[in-house]
């Protein structure tokens, strides 16, 4: 029988599953579709309730995966194929060409400051470019570079090759095809996490034609140190730092048109980040414009209590109706009606608005889903029918952590991913 496991998607929660099972002494093989593993949690600056730094945090897990003697990392690759049935399962590997001999690669970074072609950084929410040849971000595991097929001249023009000239290493390869891998795997977990809204579809909310209406996302981006504004925070249309900052909650969600369920994670974010803007600019005022606050988790009122008592963060319950540039490209007008209050509609201006958009499966997880014949509810994540196993699919042996199976902050993916190891063992004992 197989001892070896596949983990799909290498975020905080599939990161997690892996120490979990390998240290149980299974074989583990990490799928991890972008150039490293890390996933959302890389993104972010701080983490709410405790405002901890995220990186710090990741960076161990990561780097103790990548040393992991149990565990082999397939990043850039995704899976193609899954036959059998529980407890032989057989996993076929996509790995991508990186253009790049990973065993010669040093990260050094010289073909990267050389190479002519910019893109929109999709690591920095597309504040900032990268390069064709790049490393998605400075504790990228593993620590090497990728060429970006699309968009390097070389390999589409066949002209450059400049990053060829500067490797010491003689780690470029632009000839390097795929490679396909085939697991005798036991069991598969899937842990492919979220993907935002794309809130420029809502028109209303100026994403897209107001430069100064940025996600969340964008907005955990600026407020990093290693970010595109070097953590200082700044909005888009001018650069100058803004003093009245306002936050629309359920950009997408709660809505029966749209998403109608809870992304579970954004009134705490929202608030994580109102106070983290407060420690960069200490005279701003924050408004979080909401629809409910859902503050379950311990701890989460009172870190709620705290941002409208020590940071004076204004809670105001309504939905925005419309948001438009104010003068000339500068600033928003967010116009908008109190829920309970009286029907007049009042129109305010900020210097910068933050969208928090619903999040939705990751991209592919459909497809994903039907390769590996299980269900989906009606939300689009992956359906765990069972109560008393709340982390199994609805195939034997296919199991699910993290925000794949339903919206969930970081400390629930984890304790998710640690009873994945757990049902994993027992049912691997089973059939020994
Ligand atoms: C703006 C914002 C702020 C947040 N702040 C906090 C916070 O302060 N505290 C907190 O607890 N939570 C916070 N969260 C929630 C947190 O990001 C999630 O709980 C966490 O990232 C879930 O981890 P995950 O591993 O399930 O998913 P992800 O982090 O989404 O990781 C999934 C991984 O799977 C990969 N993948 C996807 N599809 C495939 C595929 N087909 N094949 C291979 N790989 C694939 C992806 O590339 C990714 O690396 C925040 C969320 C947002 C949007």
């Amino acid at each position: 029988m197989p001892k070896k496991v596949v983990v799909i998607g290498g975020g905080i929660a599939g990161i997690q599953a892996c120490l979990d099972i390998a240290d149980m002494g299974y074989e583990v093989h990490l799928v991890e579709r972008t150039p490293s593993i890390g996933g959302r949690m890389a993104q972010l600056d701080k983490t709410f309730p405790t405002n901890d730094c995220s990186m710090c945090i990741l960076s161990p897990k990561m780097i103790m995966c990548a040393g992991h003697e149990n565990i082999k990392l397939h990043t850039y690759s995704e899976v193609e194929g899954v036959s059998g049935e529980f407890p032989r399962l057989k996993v076929r590997i996509r790995e991508k060409a990186r253009h790049i001999a990973l065993n010669r690669c040093t990260g050094c970074g010289d073909c990267i400051t050389k190479c002519p072609v910019k893109v929109p950084n999709e690591f920095e929410e597309g504040l900032s470019i990268r390069k064709a040849i790049y490393l998605p971000f400075p504790q990228a595991v593993p620590r090497k570079v990728t060429i970006d097929a699309e968009h390097c001249r070389m390999i589409t023009e066949k002209k450059c090759g400049v990053c060829k000239k500067v490797c010491q290493a003689g780690a470029i390869d632009y000839e390097q095809k795929d490679s396909l891998i085939d697991i005798d795997a036991a069991a598969i977990v899937v842990a492919t996490g979220f993907d935002l809204f794309d809130a420029s579809a809502l028109r209303q909310y100026g994403l897209g034609s107001c430069k100064d209406v940025v996600t969340s996302l964008q907005l955990e981006r600026i407020l990093s140190a290693a970010g595109p504004t070097s953590g200082h925070l700044l909005r888009p249309s001018d650069k100058k730092e803004p003093r009245k900052l306002a936050f629309i909650q359920c950009v997408g969600s709660r809505d029966a048109k749209m998403l109608p369920y809870c992304s579970s994670v954004c009134c705490m974010y929202a608030t994580k980040e109102s106070i983290l803007v407060r420690e960069h600019v200490p005279d701003i005022e924050s408004t979080i414009f909401y629809m409910d606050m859902r503050a379950t988790g311990k701890g989460f009122q009172e870190f709620v209590n705290r941002a409208e008592k020590q940071y004076s963060v204004r809670y105001l319950r309504s939905r925005p109706a419309s948001l438009q540039a104010a003068h000339g490209e500068s600033g928003v007008l967010v116009t908008y009606e109190l829920v309970g209050g009286t029907t007049e509609q009042r129109t305010e201006e900020f210097d910068m608005v933050v969208l928090c958009p619903g999040l939705v499966p990751s991209s592919g997880s459909e497809a994903l889903c039907a390769l590996l014949r299980i269900e989906l509810d009606k939300d689009r994540f992956v359906k765990m029918p069972n109560w008393k196993h709340p982390i199994d699919s609805s195939r034997k042996g296919i199991l699910v952590c993290g925000f794949a199976g339903e919206p969930m902050d970081i400390p629930d993916s984890v304790a998710q991913a640690s009873g994945v190891a757990a049902r994993i063992s027992e049912l691997l004992q089973a059939v020994a």
